[in-house]
């Protein structure tokens, strides 16, 4: 049953301590932004992409408080009343995932430059 019983990562046969899977993870990891209109047309953002080891309850809970909106963290999704699109990478970066890893998604800016 247990895979790192011999303490090498089935991921890519290096002993645990050399293995930088996580690491890896951790830098490709995508956080994506996206706005979702539901019922009576309010904006929800909706915030998706964490590594499974991140406490997303924890998160939402700070990114409600620091953007003084409601939400709630479900199936690995954060979803914040209104839109946030403007100031969430900030927010984020100040939590430990950087800009650059937070990728914003603009459906409903039509003009956008290219
Ligand atoms: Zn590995």
């Amino acid at each position: 049953m247990s895979v790192d019983e011999g303490g090498i990562c089935p991921n890519c046969g290096l002993p645990q301590d050399l293995c930088v899977c996580e690491t890896i993870a951790q830098e490709e990891a995508r956080i994506t932004v996206t706005i979702s209109r539901r019922k009576w047309g309010r904006l929800t953002t909706v915030v998706e992409g964490f590594d499974k080891n991140i406490d997303l309850g924890d998160l939402a809970t700070k990114l409600k408080g620091k953007l003084a909106c409601g939400g709630a963290a479900k199936h690995g999704t954060v979803d914040l009343q209104g839109d946030h699109r403007v100031v969430i990478q900030g927010v984020l970066a100040k939590l430990g995932f950087p800009e650059e890893m937070v990728q914003i998604d603009w459906p409903f800016r039509r003009r956008g430059r290219r």
